[in-house]
């Protein structure tokens, strides 16, 4: 694995900004790749790694950046929760490690570079150094993942019964014995406007 600064170069880059985010998420890749035995995560051992990410902010690109896993690959999830946390899979093993960032850290890290004035500088530098068991808490969890979630080809593949749009990987719902896709069944997030 390359090194945390080099990581950390690569994911900003990718991300467009250096910020607490890159740093928490650089890091939080790294220990969980660590503990679930995963060195390789972009070559020999691509195959064997899952991630769930409980939320869609900065630490998140990184996260993605480090472990080389993709919502487009399917070796990464989102799991809208809103919670700075994610769960490293290795498929072989089946060991799981869920990661959060303890609130307790913003605290923590007032502790580190006292000779810095700005908050938020303070806490990038701080979180570069703290200790792990002060930014993150750990837990070693078991994970049910789908068949339909997982990476490779589609498992299912039908026609919703009412709009005529094409449904993949088990998000159908069946109705009254019919497939019908998700939007149709009052999720639709969007109105179509007819002119
Ligand atoms: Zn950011
Ligand atoms: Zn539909």
């Amino acid at each position: 694995m390359e090194s945390f600064e080099q990581l950390l170069e690569v994911s900003t880059r990718i991300h467009g900004h250096i910020c607490a985010g890159q740093v928490i998420g650089v890091r939080m890749a790294m220990a969980g790749l660590e503990r679930i035995g995963i060195d390789d995560p972009k070559g020999k051992d691509r195959k064997k790694l899952y991630v769930l990410v409980e939320i869609d902010r900065c630490a998140t690109d990184a996260i993605q950046s480090v472990t080389g896993c993709s919502l487009g690959k399917r070796s990464l999830r989102w799991m809208d929760f809103g919670i700075m946390a994610a769960t490293f899979v290795n498929l072989e093993t089946n060991k799981a490690v869920r990661i959060t960032a303890r609130e307790e850290s913003r605290q923590l890290s007032e502790r580190y570079c006292p000779e810095m004035d700005d908050k938020y500088k303070r806490q990038l530098e701080a979180y570069r150094i703290m200790p792990l068991d002060e930014l993150f808490t750990f837990q070693e969890v078991a994970v049910d993942l789908e068949a339909c979630d997982m990476p490779g080809r589609p498992t299912r593949r039908v026609q919703c019964s009412k709009c005529g749009d094409w449904v993949q990987d088990c998000r159908d719902i069946i109705r009254n014995g019919r497939p019908i896709c998700r939007a149709c069944d009052g999720k639709r997030y969007y109105k179509e406007l007819k002119d």
